[in-house]
């Protein structure tokens, strides 16, 4: 008989990993405060038309913000607490 495949997860930047509860909880809190937008929530162009663009990046990875890493780590604490920290 073939044994179940493990309780693992792909976990972005990391690989796949196989994590406790806890453990992913403390993995998302570690990356929520390594993975922050590199601005304030909206920019507006001094130009007409006045645009309010959002083009943040992730200081961490340089990816367009919300970052694939703080997304998982955003639904890690949804799924624990009900809401992100
Ligand atoms: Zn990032």
């Amino acid at each position: 008989m073939v044994p179940p495949p493990p309780p693992g997860e792909v976990v972005p930047s990391y690989g796949y990993l196989v994590l406790s509860p806890g453990e992913r909880l403390t993995l998302a809190g570690h990356m929520l405060a390594t993975h922050q937008p590199d601005g304030p929530v909206v920019r507006v162009g001094f130009a007409w038309p006045f645009i309010a663009v959002n083009d943040r990046r992730c200081t961490w990875c340089r990816n367009a913000w919300p970052c694939s890493a703080a997304s998982w780590a955003e639904q890690v604490q949804v799924d624990a607490y009900g809401w992100a920290l």
